[in-house]
């Protein structure tokens, strides 16, 4: 099984690993820093945020400001770190490559470069122990366990390419001051501009990235637990329209891991995926070029395979 995921992984990835590394394994520890930050996070959204709204109410200046941060750095993820560094889905420029590092970075997921690489690690060894957020040790490990109590193996070897752009090593080498500038301090910057410091440390920070990690982390739980297999019942992964609303369209997962290089993941119209229809927004104001779809007829036959390869005939 993890030599077949591998094989796939290379053939549909483009990317020439030519050994698998030595397996180093995780670590279990409680990793503070992640279990205060994350705990802080989730306090604020829950505890304070309907506290706030109780005692001050809530003004427009605040409402915009943590929509206009919770869609960018959220899409940020979807659009850029997934879709964009970590399987190069399509092709852009250096001005929206710095947009994806500078709002992606205001998740506090991880520099672009470690995300991708643990990123392509999960889709190499799906629900092996060597997947970072494999599903096969629970839902709660999967959505946020992995980030709280292991510490996880980082090899960069597989993500060479992104290593060829300077932007995406400075965030990288730097993801702390990048992180903390886009995250929070120019949300309170412009939260005091308005006169709601406090708002927007609550919203625009606090709920906002509440919001944006959860939505994030179902895309390793739910979407690796609830819903129809129809292009590879063999994989973990899952095709569910409540995941998709959770994660910007991130939730029609089978079709993902099947096609991992199609910059969509619902493919049909009436599917929720924003961040598809993003990418080829970008496209037709020539901000983005190159965008990578699986042919229809190699869709067809996927899935008649994957129905084949259920039957069983007596
Ligand atoms: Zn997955
Ligand atoms: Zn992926």
């Amino acid at each position: 099984m993890g030599m077949t995921a591998y094989l796939r992984y290379n053939e549909l990835m483009d990317l020439s690993i030519a050994t698998p590394q030595v397996f180093q394994g995780r670590k279990k520890i409680v990793r503070w820093g992640s279990v205060i930050f994350i705990g802080a996070v989730t306090m604020t959204a829950l505890v304070a945020a309907p506290l706030y709204i109780y005692q001050f109410g809530v003004s427009r200046s605040e409402i915009i400001l943590f929509a206009v941060y919770f869609i960018a750095t959220s899409l940020a993820i979807t659009v850029g770190y997934h879709r964009y560094f970590a399987h190069s889905t399509f092709k852009t420029n250096p001005v929206i490559r710095f947009v994806l590092l500078f709002f992606g970075a205001a998740t506090f997921e991880q520099s672009a470069l470690k995300w991708s690489s643990l990123h392509r690690v999960h889709h190499q060894y799906t629900d092996t122990e060597r997947d970072p957020y494999n599903i096969k040790d629970g839902f709660f490990y999967a959505h946020v366990g992995w980030i709280l109590f292991w510490k996880q193996p980082v090899n960069y070897d597989n993500v060479k390419d992104l290593l060829k752009s300077r932007l995406i090593k400075h965030q990288h080498e730097h993801y702390q001051f990048w992180a903390l500038t886009s995250g929070i301090l120019i949300p309170l910057l412009l939260g005091a501009w308005t006169g709601h410091l406090l708002g927007a440390l609550i919203f625009a920070v606090g709920l906002r990235l509440f919001l944006v990690f959860n939505s994030a982390f179902f895309i390793n739980s739910f979407a690796h637990t609830f819903g129809s297999r129809p292009y590879d019942p063999f994989v973990s992964a899952r095709d569910h329209w409540l995941g998709a609303i959770l994660t910007n369209g991130e939730g029609y997962h089978n079709y993902h891991h099947r096609f991992p290089n199609d910059y969509r993941n619902g493919i049909q119209w009436y599917h929720w995926d924003p961040s598809k229809w993003i990418i080829w927004t970008l496209e037709k104001i020539g901000m983005a070029r190159d965008l990578r779809r699986t042919p229809r007829e190699q869709i067809i036959k996927t899935r008649q395979e994957a129905e084949m390869s259920l039957m069983t005939i007596e």
